[in-house]
C-alpha cells in the first residue's frame, strides 16, 4: 500500500468529442493509470465486449445494484443508465493508483466535492458539425446519433465549472495538453 492516495482523474464531454479516444491515449502513454468501467443498460456496440468498456447489465441489475449502493455515482444519460462503481474507485485510489473516470457531467458533478484530490477535465468538440461527423464514423444509429447531439448543448453548458477546458479540433495537440494536465496535476 503506498502512503499516498490517488487522484482522481474526471474527463467529461459531448458524446463523439473524442474523449475515448484521448483516454486511451493517455492510458497507454501512463499504463500505471487506472480505468473506471462503468455499468450500462445500453447494448454494446459491435466492437465493445462485456467488461473492456463496459460492464453491460440490464435494467433490472442495474437497478438491483442502485438500491445496494454500489454506485459513487450513477444517472440516465441518452436514455440510459450508467454508473461508476464505488469499490474499484475507492480500492484503487487507496492503494495509491490514479484513476481515470470517463462519465457525464451529471455524474461529474455528484463527485465534485467528494474528493479533495479530483482533477475535472471537460472535452469540447470544435463544432457541432465535426461532433456530427465524428458520431457518424463511430457506427451509430441514426437514432442514436440524434439523441446524442440533441443532449450536447445541455451538456456543454457545464463547462466552466470543471477545471480544464480542452478543444478537441487536432488530435494532436489536444493530446498534448491532456497529457500536460496529467504530468502536472499528478505531482501536486
Ligand atoms: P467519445 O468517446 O467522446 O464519444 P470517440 O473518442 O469515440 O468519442 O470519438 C468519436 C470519433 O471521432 C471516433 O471515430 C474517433 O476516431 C474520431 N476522433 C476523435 N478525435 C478526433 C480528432 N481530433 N480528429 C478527428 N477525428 C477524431
Ligand atoms: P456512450 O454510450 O456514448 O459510450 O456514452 C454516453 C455517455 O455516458 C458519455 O457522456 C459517457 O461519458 C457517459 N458515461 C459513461 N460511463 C458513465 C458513468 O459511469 N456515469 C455517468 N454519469 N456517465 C457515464
Amino acid at each position: 500500500m503506498s502512503s499516498r492516495e490517488g487522484k482522481l482523474f474526471v474527463i467529461s464531454a459531448p458524446s463523439g468529442a473524442g474523449k475515448t479516444t484521448l483516454c486511451n491515449m493517455l492510458r497507454d502513454e501512463f499504463p500505471g493509470i487506472a480505468y473506471s468501467v462503468s455499468y450500462t443498460t445500453r447494448p454494446p456496440r459491435p466492437d465493445e465486449t462485456h467488461g473492456t468498456q463496459y460492464y453491460f447489465v440490464p435494467k433490472e441489475t442495474f437497478e438491483e445494484k442502485i438500491a445496494s449502493g454500489d454506485f459513487l455515482e450513477y444517472a440516465v444519460v441518452h436514455e440510459n443508465y450508467y454508473g461508476t462503481s464505488g469499490n474499484e474507485v475507492k480500492k484503487n485510489l487507496a492503494g495509491g493508483k490514479n484513476i481515470l473516470l470517463d462519465i457525464d457531467p451529471q455524474g461529474a458533478m455528484q463527485l465534485k466535492g467528494k474528493f479533495d484530490r479530483g482533477v475535472y477535465i471537460f472535452i469540447m468538440p470544435p463544432s457541432i458539425d465535426t461532433l456530427r461527423r465524428r458520431l457518424t464514423l463511430r457506427n451509430n444509429t441514426r437514432e442514436s446519433i440524434e439523441i446524442r447531439l440533441a443532449n450536447a448543448a445541455g451538456e456543454i453548458a457545464y463547462k466552466n465549472r470543471y477545471d480544464y477546458i480542452i478543444v478537441n479540433d487536432a488530435l494532436e495537440h489536444a493530446y498534448a495538453e491532456l497529457s500536460d494536465i496529467y504530468r502536472r496535476e499528478e505531482n501536486k
